[in-house]
């Protein structure tokens, strides 16, 4: 009996203990204030000089998704992490443009058109997530989407290499996993609304992102997500992982004017694959008038060059896709060319 209270007694510790247990670690290099800031110094190489589109998803009259106690309301942590997220970005040299800094109401279609004028170079959405039908309030993962699918002439490969950056280093601080519908945890739009995609991403016209960073209807999140260090390390997961995106080089994609000829209905183009760690040549695919054309690309002087036959005058959009050898993309290159009557041939935006 004595043996039965002293473990009686060893078990409520235990238990008054676990409800101690830190609900989330500070990451190494986040929590002292001098290694953070060494940290932002380092990532501001390949950080500063960019633009980047901060869009915390709804607010304003749009408070309805919470948490299931109602403390957590969704808003309110989509835009703690963007200030956040802002401040480490500024800090590092970028320049950053953000669809609300407050709780306000902006239209969902609004939020591209206001990226599309801004100029940036990227767009990060940034939501938290509630269970769908087949799912339950323990149900949380973290997850980043992109839009359209592989093999969808819409895809953008681009897009789902920042996926990937972001959810790596965002689910690593949150130790929260990615969801099992995917491999690395970044999922494709369509996988919500097939065929259409999240609007907010099919309406923004530069390369685009959209994080649900965790559940706010799970059970450990709704413990966690109203507290400020907490969006802080999101933030920074999301800054970490967009920082090493730019790091691992993204290349360019520029047309060679002198080598462009048009004559007897045949275009000769050719372009320059740049970059820093090499073109992966298995990576590169182009796009005539929307359909899959042969090019051929010599790795030495890293010239691609594509050959037409019967091609008559008029305006053609070309799209060009390649890689690096670290996995990224190119921008997407999407352009037009126009052969005008005096067999001139020019590239238009
Ligand atoms: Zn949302």
């Amino acid at each position: 009996m004595k043996t039965f209270a002293v473990l009686l007694l060893f078990l409520q510790i235990g238990c008054s203990s676990s409800r101690n247990f830190p609900l989330f670690e500070y990451p190494l290099d986040w929590k002292d204030a001098d290694v953070r800031s060494k940290t932002i110094s380092d990532y501001s190489n390949y950080i500063s000089g960019k633009k980047i589109f901060l869009d915390p998803g709804h607010g304003g009259e749009d408070r309805r998704n919470k948490s299931r106690n109602g403390v957590v309301v969704e808003a309110d942590v989509n835009l703690r992490v963007a200030l956040a997220l802002k401040e480490y970005l500024e800090k590092a040299g970028a320049t950053v443009f953000i669809s609300r800094d407050k709780d306000t109401t902006v239209e969902l279609g609004y939020r591209s058109v206001l990226a599309n004028n801004s100029g940036a170079d990227i767009f990060i959405s940034i939501h938290h997530n509630a269970p769908g039908k087949t799912e339950n309030d323990y149900t949380n993962y973290t997850s980043v989407y992109y839009h359209a699918k592989d093999g969808d002439y819409e895809y953008e490969p681009f897009d789902q290499d920042i996926a990937r950056y972001i959810q790596r280093d965002l689910s690593y601080v949150m130790g929260n996993p990615g969801g099992l519908g995917s491999f690395d945890g970044t999922y494709s739009d369509y996988n919500i609304y097939p065929g259409q995609g999240f609007s907010v991403l099919r309406k923004t016209k530069i390369p685009a992102v959209l994080i649900e960073g965790a559940f706010h209807t799970s059970r450990i999140e709704e413990l966690r997500l109203n507290n400020e260090s907490f969006n802080r390390i999101q933030a920074w997961g999301i800054f970490r992982g967009l920082s090493k995106y730019f790091r691992a080089g993204i290349p360019t994609i520029a047309l060679l004017t002198d080598s462009t000829k048009y004559e007897s209905k045949k275009l000769s183009l050719s372009f320059l694959l740049s970059d820093k760690n090499e073109i992966n040549h298995k990576t590169v695919a182009v796009y005539f008038n929307k359909m899959e054309v042969d090019y051929s690309f010599n790795k030495n002087t890293k010239v691609l060059s594509v050959k037409l036959e019967e091609v008559a005058e008029g305006e053609y959009p070309i799209r060009i896709i390649c890689a690096n050898k670290n996995g990224n993309h190119a921008f997407p290159y999407h352009k037009r060319i126009v052969i005008t009557n005096n067999a001139r041939v020019e590239v238009r935006d």
